[in-house]
């Protein structure tokens, strides 16, 4: 392990002259012959800052003999408070340790008497402890092969690359080669590797790795996916789930529970989610998880219940899109008697086990009644939320009381959807996640929450001063007041440090207005602080259209302008994201950019200068401002009451025809044909039909669109009608295709043919 990379933090205010700088300086050149590097820091009051914001320091070395002690002293104290592993040594000539305060004494890892030591003496505590330090930053999957990467081994075996070569022989492949670098292609190795075990055994170094996962996310097991939690889905319901199986399925799920259904031939019954007047996705109530709710829903399909445990397995997103978690201990009482597994799709939601806050809130929770539980499974995108790459994902697994789930079973399924030639830097960037989190999750979690509190409150604190002025603002989705030291006080004013460790100031309450969601269960359910939602003018909590309206979809457009990227636009909402990547220069670029948009808004700047993009691509915008744009979108949303067509259409719950697996045998089969808006009415679409946003299936495949559901048609049509009325602001939607036809657009959905009913001869 290379200590150059590392740099230790020597603190003192003077170097050069303040204490015995000569034996200083001799320390200095044994370190660095050693290999060591370092920093001067002469301020100590920098000291907790400069160690929080350059994480590669691994360690403090503070000078003792002079200067401002008690500076020192509380710096230390908040630096061990916050990172306790990290080596603080305390440099004197002749303060013996008695005159330390026993605070300091609990926490510091070491003196060094320049007097008395020898300097080879102290060097060699320094590197060792450093070394050891360092040491323990690498996780087990990544070491190894950091240390295998380093050896300059020579390759006979795939990748044909062999270690990057085989770039070097195209110039096309020489840029490849110089952009990823040498590293990346040397890690590119094959699983004729013996050193790093076996992903598809769960053998060796990288079942290490799997374990030190599963005991940091909380888990019996834990199993790495590399094709995303698509296919971890996939797995989980392979493993479990047969033809024919009952499942009770969260009606906002994602699309790859529709295709684990189509794969396994399981017969589904959903819950749905609640949702509020802007068309927010709100919670599935508590009483539909019941044994008597599962009952009704399977008897209102026609289906008759096997055995007690009538449901295979329930599937559950938490959390939500928007931040909605749910209360697992609340969740599992119920449906522990009748469901035989439990999977709750945890895509967003990496990070849950790492911070108080979300306590009792998330899958992997050690509070539900071990006793008496039922395998659970979690699935998580490591890379969405956490810091893996791309397409990284995991499974964890609670075995529940019985032991249930056999490893070598499980791994039937896990291999069955697993490539046999794995990514070795993906797998290495899921067991770094792992480190991260293992070492510096809740500190991390923390940093995180608290800025994303921080954000909120001075989002409100702009909006209730632009509102005293009379000035219209954007607003966030959020409780208006908390309670704090026993009085109640407006967002704005909140402390972010006491909502950071109040659980209850983030629980949605049954009296409160602001969440839209009349009948919210009591303790049920949180909203995630990292998750924020801001909502545009035009549509109050009541349901009512404003005068004023601004679609989200202009206003995240806009921002796309200026560089800032949302991740979700609503039709008067959106959602952005902290997570451990966010820094506080992009807070100020975001409110920067709503202030711009308020501006060009309220002056009606022309569209070619607000969204140039936008009218260069559309002549239909030409002579258009900013504000005109909104208001002729907004009187669309108003004219087609668009929201509660929205609302309706997804309300219903269409007649199952046959099941998603039928449904997908029709389309291998080609009995399916392409059915235009117009002619859709009684037909089977083949494929699930599920708009973005908000990404939730208005009809699954071998659903009938009947009389009683026209609003799935409604709000089909009036998509459609607003790709045409508005170009540029299409909404994408899964399952359907779109062509123009005589230079206008139509949808046109795939349909299962089905053989006419032929009228029963009448008996005379
Ligand atoms: C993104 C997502 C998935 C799929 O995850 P990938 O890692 O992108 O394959 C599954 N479930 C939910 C709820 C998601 O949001």
């Amino acid at each position: 392990m290379k200590l150059i990379d590392w740099p230790l933090l020597f603190v003192a205010e003077n170097l050069a002259d303040g204490f015995d700088a000569r034996r200083f300086r001799v320390l200095i050149s044994e370190l660095e012959r050693r290999g060591m590097s370092f920093r001067e820091l002469h301020d100590p009051a920098q000291l907790l800052e400069t160690c929080w914001t350059r994480r590669n320091i691994v360690g403090a070395v503070v000078d003792w003999c002079g200067g401002n002690i008690a500076e020192k002293e509380k710096q230390i104290l908040a630096l061990k408070g916050k990172f306790p592993e990290l080596p603080v040594y305390i440099m004197t000539e002749n303060a013996s340790a008695e005159e330390l305060s026993t605070a300091l004494l609990s926490v510091i890892d070491g003196y060094l008497y320049l007097d008395e030591d020898s300097i080879p003496f102290m060097a060699g505590r320094i590197e060792d402890a450093t070394r050891k330090y360092v040491e323990r930053l690498y996780p087990p999957f990544f070491k190894e092969l950091m240390e295998y990467v380093e050896d300059y081994k020579y390759p006979w075996h795939t990748p044909g690359h062999m270690g990057g070569e085989g770039f070097l022989k195209s110039p096309t492949g020489v840029a490849f080669y110089r952009f990823f670098g040498e590293n990346m292609m040397r890690s590119d190795i094959s699983v004729s590797v013996p050193e790093l075990g076996s992903l598809l055994d769960h053998s060796g170094v990288l079942r290490v790795s799997e374990d030190n996962a599963a005991k940091t996310f909380r888990a019996d097991r834990t199993y790495y996916v590399l094709n995303g939690t698509s296919t971890s889905n996939q797995i989980v319901w392979k493993s479990q789930v047969t033809a024919g199986d009952f499942a009770l399925v969260d009606r906002n799920c994602h699309k790859s529970i529709h295709y684990a259904m189509v794969n396994t031939g399981a017969v589904p019954v959903y819950m749905k989610p609640r949702r509020n007047a802007w068309g927010i996705i709100g919670p599935v109530r508590l009483q539909e998880f019941s044994r008597r709710a599962g009952l009704e829903k399977l008897a209102a399909a026609g289906r008759k219940p096997k055995d007690d445990e009538f449901f295979t397995m329930s599937v559950l997103t938490n959390s939500t899109y928007d931040g909605l978690c749910y209360n697992i201990a609340l969740i599992h009482n119920e449906l522990r008697e009748h469901v035989r597994y439990l999977h709750f799709d945890e895509a967003w939601f990496a990070y849950a086990a790492f911070h108080p806050l979300y306590q009792h809130f998330y899958g992997m929770t050690d509070e539900v009644d071990v006793e008496s539980y039922p395998p659970v499974f979690v699935t998580q995108s490591t890379h969405k939320l956490l810091t893996a790459f791309s397409q990284a994902s995991m499974i964890h697994i609670k075995n529940g009381s019985e032991e249930a789930i056999i490893d070598d079973e499980f791994n039937e399924a896990f291999m069955m959807y697993s490539s046999t030639s794995p990514n070795y830097p993906m797998i290495a960037s899921l067991d770094v996640a792992t480190g991260m989190m293992k070492a510096d999750g809740l500190q991390m979690s923390e940093d995180n929450i608290r800025e994303a509190i921080t954000l909120r409150c001075r989002m409100r604190a702009i909006e209730r001063e632009l509102e005293e002025k009379g000035c219209w603002f954007f607003s966030m989705w959020q409780p208006q007041f908390v309670e704090q030291k026993g009085e109640t006080v407006d967002f704005a004013d909140a402390d972010a440090d006491l909502l950071l460790e109040d659980q209850q100031a983030w629980i949605l309450k049954s009296g409160e207005s602001w969440h839209g969601f009349a009948d919210i269960e009591e303790d049920f359910i949180l909203l995630d602080p990292i998750k924020l939602t801001f909502l545009t003018p035009g549509f109050s909590a009541e349901g009512k259209y404003e005068p004023r309206g601004i679609p989200a979809a202009i206003v995240t457009d806009y921002l796309m302008e200026k560089g800032v990227v949302v991740e979700k636009t609503d039709t008067y909402s959106f959602l952005i994201l902290h997570s451990f990547g966010t820094t506080r220069g992009k807070h100020g670029e975001l409110l920067t950019s709503l202030f711009a948009f308020k501006a060009d808004y309220d002056k009606n700047t022309p569209l070619e200068l607000a969204i140039p993009r936008l009218s260069v691509k559309n002549s239909r915008y030409r002579g258009m401002g900013l504000r005109d744009l909104c208001d002729v979108m907004h009187r669309f949303y108003c004219v087609n009451n668009f929201l509660a067509v929205m609302d309706e259409a997804f309300s219903s719950l269409p007649p199952q025809a046959m099941i998603p697996a039928e449904a997908s045998a029709c389309v291998v089969r080609k009995e399916v044909e392409y059915v235009r808006l117009q002619n859709l009415a009684g037909r089977v679409p083949a494929v699930m039909v599920v708009p973005y946003p908000p990404g939730i299936p208005v009809l699954m495949g071998g659903e009938r669109l009947t009389e009683d559901n026209l609003a799935i048609l409604r709000y089909l049509q009036l998509l459609e009608i607003l790709e045409n009325r508005f170009p540029g602001y299409a909404r994408e939607i899964h399952g359907v295709e779109s062509d123009e036809v005589q230079g206008r657009i139509l949808y046109r959905l795939l349909c299962v043919v089905e053989e006419p009913v032929e009228a029963e001869d009448e008996i005379p």
